[in-house]
């Protein structure tokens, strides 16, 4: 943590000030140091009370592609989770809502694994103790003049919204609840998700809290139902679960706390001007049913790193913060978000409808896919590397 000085005023001087110290604001700031980029990092945790920042463990259990996998072990954080904080997932069972099934196995796709299980709160202690030893990195409580100012501040930005910066959002009117659940029947290595009226139900397998039979639960369920089951006893909440899953991954009780997240599909209308630039989910927010938001976030990151570090040596008298640089950046990100991001909305829309042609239709469709195994490796492939 040796930020550069200037020496006529004593302040440090930083040629990126990176807006948000979430997953991708942490990761930007470690890649960034990485090619010798000063940056100050605008953590908001530094001017808040201690308590409220660390009494919340977060218990959701992120899916990683490829690509996020290799970007963290670039920044020397993968290798420091622990060996219970990642899981690798082997296959994926998709189940639809009227006997509609696909699967996918890393077998079949000739990779070792299709993704890793991650406990989002340690990924959170690995990437803030990798800061504190970052040599370019100067963590402040409030924005600093840079070149280029990095918004990293999630889908609810303020420094997004005071430029002026609109983010075209749409509600889904669900909420997802996440929780740690333990099985009586090992995991295997298996993914599940239901397609369900009205929820989407996914279960990661995860070595935590218990090797072998722990999963992390994502279920989106309408609003009000959501905050029931947020609220319902652990034995209630448990029931409604196991005959959800149908004993599919075994019984499966409750090991954490319940928590919701309110569901939104949005973008902002621009990710780059003279001397900003968006990344991550104050880009883009998506519905969390493919897990690729915080994919697409450090697909961001490891785009606009090396981006950034080639104009600085190619072009030494352009300021980071020129419109023209960014601009390669957004070119390069804008079509693979776009296109994950209107998938995954897709194939909301399709399994929220009712209407019984539909129903019978997506049921065959996905049964039909899992016929066709170059459309799976298509599928398989957008999905690991996003
Ligand atoms: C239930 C659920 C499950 C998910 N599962 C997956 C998954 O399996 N795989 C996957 O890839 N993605 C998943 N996601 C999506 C993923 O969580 C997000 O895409 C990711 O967290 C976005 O990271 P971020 O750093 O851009 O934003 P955030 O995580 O929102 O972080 C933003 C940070 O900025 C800080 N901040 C905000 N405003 C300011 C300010 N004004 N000044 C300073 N700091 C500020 C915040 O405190 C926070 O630390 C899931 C999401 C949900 C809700």
């Amino acid at each position: 943590m040796s930020p550069a000085f200037d020496p006529a005023s004593g302040a440090a001087v930083h040629e990126v000030c990176i807006h948000g110290a979430g997953a991708v604001g942490a990761s930007l700031a470690l890649a960034l140091s990485r090619r010798g980029i000063p940056v100050a990092l605008v953590d908001a945790s530094l001017s808040r009370p201690a308590a409220g920042e660390s009494a919340r463990e977060d218990v959701r259990a992120y899916a990683l592609n490829n690509g996020s996998v290799q970007l963290l072990k670039a920044l020397r954080v993968w290798d420091a989770l622990p060996a219970d904080a990642r899981t690798p997932v082997l296959e994926m069972a998709v189940a639809g809502d009227a006997g509609g099934a696909i699967g996918f196995s890393a077998w079949q796709q000739a990779v070792t694994e299709l993704a890793w299980i991650v406990d989002a709160g340690a990924l959170d202690r690995v990437l803030a103790e990798a800061l504190r030893y970052a040599p370019h990195v100067h963590r402040v409580a409030a924005p600093v003049a840079a070149p280029l100012q990095a918004i990293c501040e999630g889908r609810a930005s303020a420094t997004r919204a005071a430029l002026g910066v609109a983010f075209d959002q749409q509600p889904y009117h669900h909420t997802a609840v996440a929780a740690r659940l333990v099985s009586d029947q090992p995991h295997h290595g298996v993914a599940r998700q239901w397609f369900q009226q009205p929820g989407i139900l996914g279960l990661l397998p995860f070595d935590r809290p218990q090797a072998g039979h722990g999963y992390g639960l994502v279920w989106s369920l309408p609003q009000e139902e959501a905050h029931r089951w947020l609220a319902a006893e652990p034995a209630e909440f448990e029931a409604a679960l196991n005959e959800a899953t149908g004993g599919a991954a075994g019984r499966l009780t409750l090991a954490s706390a319940r928590a919701g997240w309110p569901l939104v599909t949005g973008r902002a209308e621009r990710w780059s001007g003279e001397g900003w630039v968006l990344l991550g989910d104050a880009a883009h927010a998506m519905h969390p049913l493919a897990g690729q938001g915080l994919n697409l976030g450090l697909a961001d990151v490891a785009c606009l790193a090396p981006l950034l570090a080639d104009a600085r040596a190619r072009r030494p008298w352009r300021s980071l913060g020129d419109a023209r640089t960014l601009r390669e950046y957004v070119r390069e990100r804008a079509a693979p978000t776009l296109a994950m991001s209107g998938l995954v909305d897709g194939l909301w829309q399709l399994f929220s409808r009712e209407e019984a042609p539909l129903k019978e239709l997506r049921n065959r469709g996905m049964s039909l896919v899992d016929q066709l195994p170059p459309l799976k490796r298509w599928l398989t492939r957008q999905a690991l590397h996003g």
